[in-house]
């Protein structure tokens, strides 16, 4: 479902994201053995969403010792969502991934810290709540390379539930002051600053849209076809006609929340 990283060191490789279950987990393992035959020394988990941390188990199972870094946030919600993102998971792919424990993160990492592992500079940036209350992305600084999470996705309209809209761009903004050239999303392609400016111009358009009629008295329901208009260049991005009235409510909400 997600996009796992690979970054290979001079002492081993580095996982980012292992994928939504000890299956996915097996296939970027297996990924690794075509590349190299050296060990997985460390994993970092973006966020809480098990689409990106159940991985985990398939990196522990063959290296107990394994180092799997997260934010503090993130790593204090595992033992409640880890069991409801197995059954959601299960659910969603007729039990397929069957099996899956959830591996918790073992070691917090916050923003600003750098990890020097193998020769290379890891280096973690949290915004404050953005997808969730607990991303971390992380910046491969010799590689120009850095992992975004969810906090940005390749032109499709997916899951904010747990976001918040302002918070997102902030994030993007934290991202777009690195010296990265490459930017992985959590789902979608791999791209330069584009694929980032994009996400946050299209969650602030939307955000401001909601506000200003918010501001004229108009409910989520009565607002949806205009903010739709005010979201052109979007509205050919997958999910959009499915997904755009959740997330006209989610930001609604929020608006609300900060209007108070
Ligand atoms: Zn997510």
């Amino acid at each position: 479902m997600n996009n796992p990283g690979i970054v290979l060191t001079k002492k081993g490789v580095v996982v980012i994201d292992p994928g939504s279950s000890l299956q996915s987990g097996e296939m970027v393992l297996k990924k690794v053995a075509t590349i190299t035959k050296d060990p997985v020394i460390a994993v970092f988990n973006t966020h809480i969403h098990g689409d990106h941390w159940l991985g985990n188990d398939a990196i522990f199972r063959a290296y107990p010792k394994v180092v799997i870094y997260a934010h503090p946030k993130m790593m204090a919600k595992t033992t409640e969502a880890g069991p409801f993102w197995v059954g959601f998971m299960n659910q969603l792919t007729d039990n397929a991934v069957r099996g899956t424990k959830p591996v918790p993160p073992n070691l917090g990492i916050e923003n600003d810290e750098t990890l020097t592992l193998g020769g290379l500079h890891f280096k973690a940036y949290h915004s404050g709540h953005a997808h969730t209350d607990g991303d971390l992305m992380v910046e491969v600084v010799e590689e120009k390379v850095i992992f975004l999470g969810d906090n940005v996705i390749d032109r499709a309209v997916r899951r904010m539930d747990d976001g918040s809209f302002p918070g997102s761009v902030k994030a993007c903004d934290l991202a777009l002051s690195t010296k990265a050239e490459h930017f992985v999303p959590g789902h979608g392609n791999t791209n330069g600053r584009a694929l980032v400016t994009s996400y946050r111009d299209f969650l602030n358009t939307l955000y401001q849209s909601v506000k200003k009629y918010q501001a004229k008295g108009l409910t989520d329901f009565e607002m949806k076809d205009k903010v739709v208009a005010d979201l052109k260049p979007y509205q050919q991005w997958l999910n959009f006609n499915s997904e755009i009235g959740k997330f006209i409510s989610l930001a609604y909400l929020e608006a609300e929340r900060e209007s108070f």
